[in-house]
Formats: structure tokens, C-alpha cells, sequence
């Protein structure tokens, strides 16, 4: 077993910033980087609001350029997956697939996942025309008709991505209202490849072994589920059909952006969470537990940017820093 001063678990925007900064205080952090190294700016095609990229940048790009910040300052990446943590008992100590570690400090940045549907079919053709990522996926469906779930700014965003290879793009929302901010609404109101499918669900994905259509149900308009929340720079859409009304739409793949569920399950029983499994910190990024911290999407159930995740890690960092300072004072004989 590996005893190290700090680890990190997560590879994202908090957990990569928190290297930077745990390097740089002489930390020699290791980041264990889960399963998707880089965290989600790796699945997004275009980044146009990261500071210091007047361009935008890809997230491929952004990526890469973090890490190898990461490691000039000392942090040391393994490419593997957390399994099991125990944080009950000092030193901590972290399980992965391939090693068992023990740890004087833990930063907690996994992040989150993009939520399912939980509609029959969704799982069972994930890979063969259901995605969950346009910059990873789009290039196979040159031509073709695909629809888009979700009406924040990540649907949008990638509908706009997508309409570079579909020939036509559907965006199916429960609501006649966008969630997503004014610049992307009207970007995508522009586009003559995206067309809006309003007050609609989808309820089954179907397809034998591939995607061949989603069957939809109208909800009511002005219902409780349309009214919920109403976006401030909304535009109205097409007239909603009667609730209830049931229709099959026929498209060659289902892309869902319907939001993230964090990436919180290894804490379970062990660091205070909120009832939909973020975990719970203060403004110093604090958990419940002394010495583990938590920073970036699997604490942050409001902002979850880039820029915000950075900031998180960058916090985290600076208090493990302090915290273990002086847990080195306390173990000074007569300290
Ligand atoms: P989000 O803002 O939570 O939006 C999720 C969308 O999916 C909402 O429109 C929601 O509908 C819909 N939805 C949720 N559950 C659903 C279900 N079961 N069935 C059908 N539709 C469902 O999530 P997001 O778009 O992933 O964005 C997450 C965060 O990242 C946000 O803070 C966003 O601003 C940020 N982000 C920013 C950028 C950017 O700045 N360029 C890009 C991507 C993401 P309702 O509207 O009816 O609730």
C-alpha cells in the first residue's frame, strides 16, 4: 500500500486545478483520474467561455493543457477508476481497481454524470445510435435525421454542434419554454437544421439493433411540468398538441442532455450529502470530515462551469495545504 500526502480523485476542472495548486505548494499530489480523464470539458467540442480564450478553445485542447500544468508542477496522474474509499478512519485510505492506497489528505472532484432518461430502449442501444456526447458521437450520423432531448444549454449546444453532420436535428423539451441562456436560444432559432418538438417526452427508445424511431408523449401545456421554472429569455414554440397525445418519431439517433447526477456513490455513508447525492461543504469547501474536501460538480449543484469547478479545486487545494501544515505541527512530540 501507497502512503501519499494528498489524493485527488477525479481528473475535471476541480480536480486538475486542485493539482496545479497541491503541485505547487510542493504536495506531489497524485490524481486518480477515473474513467474519463479530463472529466467533461474532454466530451465537449467548443469551450468560448473559459477565461484567457478569446477564441474559445476545444476541450480536447483544454484538457491537455491543464494536465500538463499539472504535472510540471509535480502532480502525478494514474489512469484508474476509485472503487472504494474509507474516510472514517486517518490515514484515509482509497481503493482503485488495481492498488489500495493510504492518504493524509482527500480531495473528493468526480464530478458527475450525465442523467438518464429511465425510458425503456435507452439502455439497451447506448452505442448504436443512443449518445449522451455530440463532440464523441456526431461524426456517425452524417446525413442524417437525429433528434436532441433536453432543454438547457448543453442540449442546445450540441444540437448546434450536430447540425454540422445531421441533416436535420429535432430538439424534443417537456417544456414550450428553453432553460438554456439567451446567445445559445438565439443561435439556435437561427439554425434551419434544428427544429423544436414542444411539451413532448420521450417514453420508450425503439430500435432492434439500432435506433429506428422514439415514441412521444404530449404533455399538457400550462401544466405544472410546462409552467415549472420558465426560462428568462425563453421564445414560445408551435402550439402544443392535446396532453396525452401519443406519437412515434422516426430518427436514426437519440442524443440526451437532460442535465448530470453527481458523482458522489463511493461517499456514500461516510460524507454529508444533499437529497441528490451532491456532497455537502462549506465555503472552504469543508466536508463533514476533517482533511477531506470536496470541490466542482459533485459539490456544486448550482453553477456547475468550468470556470466555477477551477475556482472549487483551486480552494480545496489551498485548505488541504493548510490542513495538513498542521497536522505536521500536531505531530510534533510536545506540539
Ligand atoms: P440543465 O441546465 O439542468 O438542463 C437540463 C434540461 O433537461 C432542462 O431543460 C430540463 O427541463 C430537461 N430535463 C431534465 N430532466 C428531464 C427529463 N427527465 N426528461 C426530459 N427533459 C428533462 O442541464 P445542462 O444543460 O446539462 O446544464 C448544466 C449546467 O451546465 C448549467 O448550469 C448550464 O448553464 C451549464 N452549461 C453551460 C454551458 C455554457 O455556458 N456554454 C454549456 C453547457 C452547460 P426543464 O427546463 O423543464 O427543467
Amino acid at each position: 500500500m501507497t502512503a501519499e500526502n494528498i489524493i485527488i480523485i477525479g481528473s475535471g476542472p476541480a480536480g486538475m486545478t486542485a493539482a496545479i495548486y497541491a503541485g505547487r505548494a510542493n504536495l506531489s499530489p497524485l490524481v486518480l483520474t477515473g474513467a474519463m480523464v479530463g472529466g467533461q470539458p474532454s466530451l465537449t467540442n467548443e469551450i468560448e467561455n473559459f477565461p484567457g480564450f478569446p477564441e474559445g478553445t476545444t476541450g480536447a485542447a483544454l484538457v491537455e493543457k491543464v494536465q500538463r500544468q499539472a504535472q510540471r508542477f509535480g502532480a502525478r496522474l494514474e489512469y484508474d477508476e476509485v472503487t472504494e474509499v474509507e474516510l472514517r478512519t486517518h490515514p484515509f485510505r482509497v481503493k482503485t481497481y488495481a492498488k489500495e492506497y493510504l492518504a493524509s489528505a482527500v480531495i473528493v472532484a468526480s464530478g458527475a454524470s450525465s442523467r438518464k432518461l429511465g425510458v425503456p430502449g435507452e439502455i439497451e442501444l447506448i452505442g448504436h445510435g443512443v449518445s449522451y456526447c455530440g463532440t464523441c458521437d456526431g461524426f456517425f450520423f452524417r446525413d442524417r435525421e437525429i433528434v436532441v432531448v433536453g432543454g438547457g444549454d448543453s442540449a442546445l449546444e450540441e444540437a448546434l454542434f450536430l447540425t454540422r453532420f445531421a441533416s436535420r436535428v429535432r430538439l424534443i423539451h417537456r417544456r414550450d419554454q428553453l432553460r438554456a441562456s439567451f446567445i445559445l436560444q438565439e443561435r439556435a432559432r437561427r439554425n434551419e437544421k434544428i427544429e423544436f418538438v414542444w411539451n413532448s417526452v420521450v417514453t420508450r427508445i425503439i430500435g432492434h439493433n439500432e435506433v429506428e424511431s422514439v415514441a412521444l408523449k404530449h404533455v399538457v401545456s400550462g401544466s405544472p411540468l410546462s409552467s415549472a421554472r420558465p426560462a428568462a429569455h425563453a421564445f414560445r414554440g408551435a402550439a402544443a398538441r392535446g396532453g396525452g397525445e401519443v406519437s412515434v418519431l422516426s430518427t436514426e439517433g437519440v442524443f440526451i442532455f437532460i442535465g448530470h447526477t453527481p458523482n458522489s456513490r463511493i461517499c456514500t455513508g461516510q460524507l454529508d450529502m444533499d437529497e441528490a447525492g451532491y456532497i455537502k461543504t462549506d465555503k472552504l469547501t469543508h466536508t463533514n470530515i476533517p482533511g477531506v474536501f470536496a470541490a466542482g460538480e459533485v459539490a456544486d449543484p448550482v453553477f456547475r462551469q468550468n470556470v466555477t469547478s477551477a475556482a472549487e479545486g483551486a480552494k480545496a487545494a489551498m485548505e488541504a495545504n493548510k490542513w495538513l501544515a498542521d497536522l505536521e505541527d500536531r505531530s510534533y512530540p510536545g506540539a
